[in-house]
């Protein structure tokens, strides 16, 4: 396997010039690309429009990557967590997420995450790798060609910071988002950031409408640094110009995610700041309730705190939303994902 390639990582153009090094017209691109992402085929042999010769050929330069979910557990809220080895026996989480009419998978990017953030499990055994393109891609084809979900969101929320690994999440976004691939509106995807400020200059000139979402958690330098601790490489003042400019320059409306911690980022002082930067940068909350991990010294807020702080908020003229926390008994909540299975 290891002088192949794998076809997942390769964009139609690359394949279509892959397929011309091997004297192939480059319309067989589309085809393949048409059973790998439009049917969910991993094998060429179900190729069944393909010349059996091709097929051959084809198997002797390439190979079409693939993950299976080792375990998946169920919520008693519906929410689907499925476990995924890859081909290193590195582990990583994919959350399938019902709300309303939706079915939003939240995807993972990283083994691991070196960023570490104080109440999040997905740092807490440290970073191993990026993802490449094809295992980003494989978590959610995985869920809806295998198991039979069709999923219409698309959130870059899992295990690992996405702007981390922009290369790769930038070429699966484009996979995903192409006519000749999966077809995923631009809208229907988004990608969040703790605050990797060049991952964010490079993601306004993707050119695409995918929503991008902050991962706040705290409105001040002094609670930032001590919650995040990308907050001293990039700190709050230079990553809220980044995402003026991101939005100057024809981004979407801007989402903060603020995880609200029980006597952390709860107090008055702490909604002062938060509506400040939420009204400069006229973004949207949404509010989540902290789903505690354990080995992590935080507690969840009451529901009545998290009403109470959605209230001052909304009094004070800044757009937010409080997002339930889903799959909380399986260990699928934000935050909570960590890349080894608690059943
Ligand atoms: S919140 Fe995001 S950036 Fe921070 S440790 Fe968790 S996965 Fe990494």
């Amino acid at each position: 396997m290891d002088s192949l390639k794998d076809l997942k990582n390769l964009a139609l153009e690359e394949f279509k010039q892959e397929l011309e090094k091997i004297s192939e017209p480059s319309y067989r691109a589309e085809q393949i690309f048409s059973w790998i992402y439009k049917k969910g085929i991993e094998d060429f042999d179900a190729m069944d429009n393909l010349p059996k010769s091709f097929r051959d050929k084809l198997a002797k330069s390439f190979y079409i990557g693939a993950i299976k979910p080792l375990k998946h557990l169920k919520s008693i809220d519906g929410t689907e967590k499925f476990l995924f080895e890859l081909s290193d026996g590195n582990l990583i989480e994919t959350v399938l997420i019902y709300a309303w009419q939706r079915k939003t998978v939240c995807i993972s990017t990283q083994a691991g995450c070196k960023f570490a953030c104080s109440f999040c499990a997905s740092g807490m055994n440290g970073f191993r790798r990026d993802l490449s393109i094809s295992e980003i891609l494989s978590q959610i084809l995985s869920i809806e060609h295998n198991l039979k979900h069709k999923i219409t969101n698309f959130v870059f929320m899992g295990i690992g910071e996405p702007l981390d690994n922009y290369e790769n999440v930038s070429k699966a976004i484009k996979i995903m988002n192409s006519k000749k691939a999966m077809g995923i509106a631009a809208r229907r995807i988004t990608i969040s950031t703790s605050g990797i400020i060049p991952g964010i200059e490079k993601f306004k000139e993707l050119g695409l409408q995918v929503n991008l979402s902050i991962s706040l958690h705290a409105a001040s330098n002094e609670l930032r640094d001590r919650l995040m601790s990308v907050n001293k490489k990039y700190p709050l003042e230079e990553l809220l110009g980044a995402c003026e400019d991101y939005m100057k320059n024809g981004g979407r409306m801007l989402t903060f995610e603020y995880i609200l911690i029980k006597g952390i980022n709860d107090s008055q002082k702490d909604i002062d700041e938060l509506v400040k930067v939420a009204k400069r940068l006229k973004a949207k909350v949404n509010l989540i309730a902290y789903s505690p991990v354990p080995g992590l010294d935080f507690q969840a807020p009451l529901e009545k705190d998290v009403k109470i702080f959605e209230d001052k908020l909304i009094k004070r003229g800044v757009n937010v939303t409080i997002r339930d926390s889903k799959g909380k008994d399986i260990m699928a909540a934000c935050g909570q994902l960590a890349g080894i299975f608690v059943s």
